[in-house]
Order: structure tokens, then C-alpha cells, then sequence
């Protein structure tokens, strides 16, 4: 069995427990949170007894109708949306996975990635498990409906104790929600309220259009419990260092959202900031790569002394590049998205900032557009450090070798770019924006120093004894 250079996606995961219009909330909440995925979306209803699952690919204002809401009855709901950019693009990966097993119905929506999936799934085939999806999740509804705990909290636990990995997971039953995130918490997950229901999220904007209030994070480890007598938390895992994910910081949240005790806005701005400490430059221009560099700008700008301008217009009905999976579609994503102001950057030296560099296809046609607008100089600056290594907890990244970063040099990169200078903030400087929390980010994608290794071959087969199911 190989075990493949890249796992899956971001996702968002939202869920309620204890209101009429437990669907519509979570539709509301879905749509809050498209950016954390966009290739399907699916909602989960329960009415005490039965699920209703409406699910689909696409975006969620495509997906859902008033008929399909209507349908999704009941006082409980999870959502998913998912976002995936490789060949498994596919309806029977959407989630919620909604399944029906010997005690009634599962549905169960997962944000992160698990790193020994693959063992525990071979593991479960050879003993005769059928699997219907190519997704990590999959193993997780397999683990739970072979436990033999009564409670379905208890089977829960026993199946995450044997994954290991990030996830964030909103799990339902017939009229039960359970809520968990891993112990060392690499994605976000909020709690909040809306009168008398619970509501979770992957981010706080999503309470935010539903006029919830943000009560506080599910904790790394924590597994919470709602149902008909109330909510109950409990942290059945051995305690673990944390690892937040710090690319939710510099791309992936939205700005609006608060994540790991932190406004999004917030550590973005002082990344910017550190950008122009670290790497200043003089310019005419501080202009932002629109979206995901627009708030990293602001702070360059403002510390820099030098006048933001919105010098690069986005089209907005576009989808992201990123989720194109041919690179010749790739190439003409940029120009069909940015389109630069040429009368604003003509004989302009200007700074332009970006979140991140990946492959490099898209800094690439920027400077060139950049360029033929006219400008003097362009002087690129990504508020963060070079991208060098996969992510395996749960961000879509390319394999290693595809990562500009993790083979050119930089100055090989800036000629490849064609820019007058290249600058990206270094490791230190980026941990220096969360204080004495920084122990607590996993900056793997930076640095290769994954917590969680991941697992060859060899050491995933010794685990097996660890994941065999109790006969
Ligand atoms: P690339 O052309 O591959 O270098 O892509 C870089 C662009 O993709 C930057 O503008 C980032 O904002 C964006 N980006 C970075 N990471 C991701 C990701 N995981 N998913 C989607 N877009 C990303």
C-alpha cells in the first residue's frame, strides 16, 4: 500500500443542537464559512429520531434550495463544506457522511486530516469492512460502529483514541450531537449560543451572521456532549503539547474570525508589520495581493510609512485559482481574478504583498502584470517564511517537490518571479506576533518539524496491534 505525498483539505464544520430552524442556521453558518471550502457542502438534520441529509457539490448559495431546507427538519443540524484540489473530487466524498448503522443513524463532519488513516483502514479492510468514500473521516464511522460501548459518546472516544492526527468533528445520533477536537488542537473550533441552543463552528464569523454568541473555544482534547439534558464536557485523551495551526493566521481564517484566542485581523496586521521591520524597502506603494494579502499590507503600510493603495482589482464572481486542478487553468486564473490599475503604477516603485508562496504560478503572473502596468519596481513581500514542506494536519498543500520553496534558493526564486527584490518574513519574526503563546503553533509547513510524524510504512504497522478492534 503506498501512502500518498498528500492528504486532504481544509474544511468548515458547523453544528447545532436545541432550535426549530436548526437547518436554516446551519446553511447560514455554511455560508459564513465558504472560504474553508468550495468543492461540495452538505447539511445533516436530525428530528430526534431520523437524519435527512441534503448534500451536494459546489458552492452553498448553488447548492441549497427553500425545498431542501424545508426537508431538513428537526431541532438538530451538522454542516460541512469541503475543499479539496486533487483527483478525489468527487460527490462521495462530500460530507456530512450520513450512514445508518446497527444503533440508528451517524452523520459526522471532520475539518483536519488524520495521519494514520490509511493503516487503520487496511487494518478494517482485511477484516471485511467495505469503505464507500477515499476519505481519512471514513475510518472514524467504521471505528465507532464496531465499539461495543452502549453510550454513544463512549463509542466515540474509543474510535478517536485510536486515530491519530488533527480533527475538529461534529458527530450526530439520533438526537445527540458530539463535538471533539484532537489534543493538540491544530484547527479551530468555537462554541457558542443562541438562546437556548448550542452552536459550534469551525470559525466565530459564522456566529456572527447568525447573531450567536461566541461562549469559548472547545479545547484541544475536549469532547463535549449535547443533548436533551443539557451540555457535558469531558477530556477522555492524554493531555498533549498544542500545535494551532499558524496558516490559519496568515491565510486560511477569515480576518473577522477570532481563532486560538486571537483576532485573525489582529495577527495579520503585526505580520505585515514585522514584514516591513524585517524587510524594509523603498517604494511609492504598498499594494496588496486581493484577498489573502490585503490585511498583511495594511500593516506593512502602516509601519513603513509608505501609502497603501488597492492597486490590484479583484474579480469577485471568480473562484479561487488554487482550486483549479489543471495548471494551463491555473495560468489563466490569475488574469481572469487580478486585474492591475496601470494608471495608479505606471513609473511606480511599488511593494507588493502576498500571504504566501506555494508553487510560485500565481507571484509569478502578478509581477509580470505588475510590471506591464508599467511599474519601475516591484518589490515583492510575503508575510510568511518560505513554504517548504507539506502539511499533513489538514491544509492542502502540493507535494514537496511542488513547493518553489523546498528546492530554489532565494534569489533563484525572485529571478523566477522576475521581481526587483524578494523578501519573506522569517520564522522567528512570524512567532514573535503571538507573544509567549508561540510554543503552542505548529510550524511544520515552514520548518518540517511535524509533532505528529508521519508515519512510514514500518512505524504505521507496528501501531497496528494499537488500532486492532477488541473481538
Ligand atoms: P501559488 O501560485 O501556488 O504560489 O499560490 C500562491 C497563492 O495561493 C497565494 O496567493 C496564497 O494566498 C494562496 N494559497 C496559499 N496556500 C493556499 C492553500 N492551502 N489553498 C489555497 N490557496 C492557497
Amino acid at each position: 500500500m503506498m501512502l500518498p505525498d498528500k492528504f486532504n483539505e481544509e474544511c468548515a464544520v458547523f453544528a447545532v443542537y436545541g432550535h426549530a430552524e436548526a437547518a436554516n442556521l446551519t446553511y447560514l453558518g455554511l455560508y459564513a464559512q465558504q472560504h474553508r471550502g468550495q468543492e461540495s457542502s452538505g447539511i445533516v438534520s436530525s428530528n430526534g429520531v431520523r437524519h435527512h441529509a441534503e448534500i451536494g457539490m459546489g458552492l452553498v448559495s448553488d447548492i441549497y434550495t427553500e425545498e431542501k431546507i424545508m426537508r431538513l427538519d428537526g431541532h438538530a443540524a451538522i454542516g460541512h463544506n469541503r475543499y479539496s484540489t486533487h483527483g478525489d473530487s468527487l460527490y462521495k466524498n462530500a460530507q456530512p457522511m450520513a450512514i445508518e448503522y446497527s444503533r440508528g443513524p451517524l452523520a459526522l463532519a471532520h475539518n483536519g486530516n488524520l495521519v494514520n488513516a490509511d493503516l487503520i483502514r487496511s487494518s478494517l479492510e482485511q477484516e471485511g469492512s467495505i469503505f464507500r468514500s477515499t476519505m481519512d473521516s471514513e475510518v472514524i464511522i467504521h471505528l465507532i460502529a464496531k465499539s461495543r460501548k452502549s453510550r454513544f459518546q463512549d463509542r466515540v472516544v474509543e474510535a478517536l483514541q485510536k486515530v491519530e492526527g488533527a480533527y475538529c468533528l461534529a458527530l450526530m445520533g439520533a438526537n445527540e450531537l458530539v463535538i471533539a477536537r484532537d489534543p493538540h488542537g491544530f484547527r479551530p473550533m468555537a462554541l457558542g449560543r443562541l438562546g437556548d441552543a448550542y452552536v459550534f463552528a469551525s470559525e466565530t464569523c459564522a456566529f456572527d451572521l447568525i447573531d450567536a454568541e461566541f461562549i469559548r473555544e472547545v479545547e484541544p482534547g475536549e469532547v463535549i456532549v449535547v443533548n436533551e439534558e443539557g451540555m457535558f464536557s469531558s477530556y477522555p485523551f492524554q493531555p498533549a503539547p498544542k500545535r494551532h495551526c499558524i496558516f490559519e493566521f496568515i491565510y486560511f481564517s477569515r480576518p473577522d474570525s477570532n481563532i486560538f484566542g486571537y483576532s485573525v485581523h489582529r495577527i495579520r496586521k503585526l505580520l505585515g508589520q514585522q514584514l516591513a521591520r524585517e524587510a524594509p524597502v523603498d517604494a511609492d506603494f504598498v499594494i496588496p495581493v486581493p484577498d489573502s494579502g490585503v490585511v498583511a499590507a495594511m500593516g506593512y503600510a502602516e509601519e513603513s510609512g509608505i501609502p497603501y493603495e488597492q492597486g490590484i482589482i479583484r474579480n469577485h464572481y471568480v473562484g479561487r485559482t488554487f482550486i483549479e486542478p489543471a495548471q494551463s487553468i491555473r495560468h489563466f486564473g490569475v488574469k481572469i481574478k487580478l486585474n492591475p490599475i496601470k494608471k495608479l503604477i505606471e513609473g511606480k516603485r511599488v511593494v507588493v504583498v502576498d500571504d504566501s508562496i506555494v508553487r510560485g504560478t500565481t507571484s509569478k503572473k502578478i509581477v509580470k502584470m505588475i510590471h506591464n502596468a508599467g511599474a519601475k519596481e516591484v518589490h515583492m513581500r510575503i508575510s510568511s517564511p518560505p513554504t517548504t514542506h507539506s502539511c499533513y494536519y489538514g491544509i492542502d498543500t502540493p507535494s514537496r517537490t511542488d513547493l518553489i520553496a523546498s528546492t530554489y534558493a532565494l534569489e533563484d526564486i525572485r529571478k523566477y518571479l522576475g521581481a526587483d527584490t524578494l523578501a519573506y518574513l522569517s520564522i522567528g519574526s512570524m512567532l514573535s506576533c503571538l507573544a509567549e503563546r508561540r510554543e503552542d503553533f505548529c510550524t511544520a509547513c515552514f520548518n518540517g518539524e511535524y509533532l505528529i510524524p508521519v508515519k512510514t510504512m514500518e512505524s504505521q504497522l507496528a501501531l497496528l496491534d494499537a488500532v486492532k478492534i477488541p473481538e
